[in-house]
């Protein structure tokens, strides 16, 4: 049996420091606090952890795959009163698009003009607007997602282009054991032109739990955050 009061421990202290570092990464990037806000991405952890992050004071929480997702948002809906919204920050077939356009807050990796056309087509059987971040690639990865910069801003005017979506911003997830700094000072660039086009389009999501700092220092306004909160997943999984 899972002993819930230790886990609760556990995770409130893994809380407190993440949100040390990133008070930290804002006195050294010389931004304030509140413009940083927390996502914990709880991908292959229990509804039960969601939930005491929640009531931690978590407002914002992030999955990677529909099939996990759906099932744990309305779990986590049963095990607390917090509200909780929901961020979809993984890959995305487009026959998922109707059931996270169900229950998420946030789409963080819209990625090519199928997908657009599907969350778009999926808002609009909901009867809602779909807020959706386009997905920069940073690099070249195809199993890790995301846009050429040269495709991206094309995207971006695509999504503004339906009145289904909201273009809020734009995402990216650093190279694999590299240096975080190149990327993100890229992807500060790409965000700045996609404001430049679309001033509404002000979430600028990246870091995650090994490269916080950098992207902080580099304007992100949404980290997501999994194993410095959770703890380490499974090896061979995401
Ligand atoms: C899993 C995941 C994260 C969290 O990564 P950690 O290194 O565990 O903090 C962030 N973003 C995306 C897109 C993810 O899939």
């Amino acid at each position: 049996m899972i002993n819930l009061d230790a886990r609760r421990f556990e995770l409130h202290a893994n809380l407190s420091q993440v949100r040390d570092r990133i008070a930290r990464a804002c006195v050294a990037a010389g931004r304030p606090s509140s413009t940083v806000s927390l996502i914990a991405i709880t991908k292959f952890f229990p509804a039960s952890d969601a939930a005491i992050l929640a009531e931690a004071g978590v407002t914002d929480l992030g999955e990677s795959r529909d099939q996990e997702a759906s099932a744990k948002v309305a779990e986590v809906a049963g095990l607390t009163d917090a509200t909780v919204r929901w961020h979809f920050v993984g890959r995305l077939q487009t026959n998922k698009a109707r059931s996270v356009a169900g229950y998420a807050d946030l789409v963080h990796s819209v990625d090519r003009p199928a997908l657009v056309d599907a969350l778009a087509a999926a808002a609009g059987q909901a009867g809602r607007q779909l807020p959706v971040l386009v997905q920069l690639s940073l690099d070249a990865d195809p199993d890790r997602g995301g846009s050429a910069s040269e495709q991206l801003l094309r995207l971006a005017d695509q999504v503004a282009g339906r009145a289904e979506l909201r273009l809020a911003g734009v995402m990216a997830i650093a190279p694999l054991d590299a240096d975080p700094d190149p990327g993100f000072a890229q992807l500060a660039g790409v965000a700045e032109q996609l404001r430049a086009a679309h001033p509404a389009a002000t979430i600028l999501s990246a870091g995650m739990s090994g490269d916080l700092e950098s992207a902080i220092a580099h304007g992100a306004t949404h980290v997501r955050i999994g194993t410095a909160l959770l703890g380490r997943r499974a090896p061979h999984f995401g």
